[in-house]
């Protein structure tokens, strides 16, 4: 059966069309890396970048690099970018802040949008920066704002003329379901509400198309399949339509004249009103390296890859299920999940740890979930194979009963 596996493999990564670009990536030797979900891998562009931005247009421009070297519109101009892989058009999209900030801002946006609505809504075991931000808004409106999490299921049902927005994550962390971003968007609106997509786990991923979906606002990460960086800045989306919302981080660079100084706040126009402070510059260069090389790829050989990593996976991980307990946590169907595949686990957390000692990078979910995130720019079919390999040691050899493996790091 692995025999079989492994000539199919061969096969898929024969007729890859994204095979030349795992060499656009910096991977050490033998690690099989399959968090590209949480954290990318490091575009062999990005070094150059760097010692330009920071050699050249600090260390010599200084502050003439504002204008000099555009620095002070690079939120627009890489978030312009962002735009062509979401389906949004040109000035919807700003990069900028962490995707919680972005959270909060297309909140009260949609709040502001939607005077007398007195509920946000979000489904529960949404990723928990989604339910906090809201709940801080609850509190800070002094409850004049109620923040609530129904069940997945539920969550069209309890949508109502109360509700002034719903928050959704597009494709789950943990099960790696995708919801129907239009079909959902149109459920929705047709009670008045606003729609905001966390699309953190979807951008780079699959094809989005935002604009067709009619969505109200987005946003998501630059250190996932964006391949940004650690601490990567965000980016937000804002319907054209939605340009009138008032901003409630009335930061300066959302200002309609930032450099006049003046006394009062006064919203820019278009979607800079929901910057907020002065542009990450650092992040924003490595941001920009990521995403003009995820703009060289077909999004669609993307997701067809994706889907076939994924199917793999399943397949080589069939044995496993039955002589060591594994259980699929997510959907088995490709074209219901997104770009990472989760296994339930009773000794997950210990497992991850055994197989790093394997080089094979996954994480760990709470309460007992393996996350292998799958992603097409540089991961091979073979190495699929490999990794169930290797875990299959690990499970044999029980190299995961370690009284170490047993403590729960503060970072998984
Ligand atoms: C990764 C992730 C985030 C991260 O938010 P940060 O502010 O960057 O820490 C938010 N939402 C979802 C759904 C995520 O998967």
């Amino acid at each position: 059966m692995m025999r079989d596996l492994a000539a199919h493999a061969g096969e898929l990564d024969a007729a890859d069309p994204l095979a030349g670009f795992r060499d656009r990536f910096s991977i050490r030797e033998g690690l099989i890396y399959l968090d590209g979900n949480s954290l990318g891998c490091l575009p062999k562009a990005t070094a150059g970048r760097m010692q330009q931005v920071i050699g050249e247009q600090w260390g010599e421009g200084l502050i003439t690099s504002w204008l000099d070297a555009d620095w002070s519109t690079m939120p627009q101009r890489v978030g312009d970018k962002i735009a062509q892989l979401i389906g949004a058009n040109e000035g919807e999209v700003i990069a900028a802040d962490s995707t919680s900030v972005n959270i909060f801002k297309a909140l009260t946006a949609a709040i502001s949008l939607r005077p007398g609505r007195g509920e946000i809504l979000t489904e529960t075991t949404n990723f928990p920066t989604d339910a906090y931000m809201m709940q801080g808004i609850e509190t800070f409106s002094g409850g004049r704002i109620k923040a609530r999490a129904v069940p997945p299921d539920d969550l069209l049902d309890a949508v109502d003329e109360n509700t002034a927005a719903v928050l959704l994550t597009h494709v789950h962390y943990k099960s790696a379901k995708a919801r129907d971003l239009a079909e959902t968007t149109r459920r929705i609106q047709q009670s008045g509400a606003l729609v905001i997509w966390d699309l953190s786990h979807s951008t780079g991923a699959l094809e989005l198309d935002l604009n067709a979906a009619n969505a109200d606002f987005a946003v998501g990460c630059g250190y996932k399949f964006l391949n940004g960086g650690p601490g990567a800045p965000a980016f937000l989306f804002a319907a054209q339509r939605n340009h009138n919302a008032e901003p409630v981080l009335s930061g300066w660079f959302g200002h309609a004249k930032p450099f006049a100084f003046e006394e009062d706040y006064q919203p820019a126009g278009g979607v800079d009103r929901f910057l907020c402070g002065t542009p990450y510059v650092l992040g924003l260069a490595a941001l920009e390296v990521g995403v003009d090389l995820m703009l060289e790829v077909d999004i669609r050989h993307v997701r067809t890859k994706s889907n076939a990593l994924g199917d793999l996976l399943i397949e080589a991980m069939e044995p496993l299920c039955s002589e060591f307990g594994f259980e699929l946590a997510g959907p088995a169907n490709s074209a219901e999940r997104g770009s990472h595949i989760g296994y339930a686990h009773e000794n997950a957390y210990a497992m991850v740890q055994a197989l790093r000692e394997k080089d094979v990078i996954a994480d760990f979910r709470t309460p007992e979930i393996i996350r292998f995130g799958l992603t097409p720019l540089y991961l091979r079919h073979s190495d699929i194979l490999d990794a169930v390999e290797r875990l299959t040691k690990v499970c044999r050899t029980r190299s995961w009963n370690k009284p170490e493996y047993r403590t729960v790091a503060a970072v998984t």
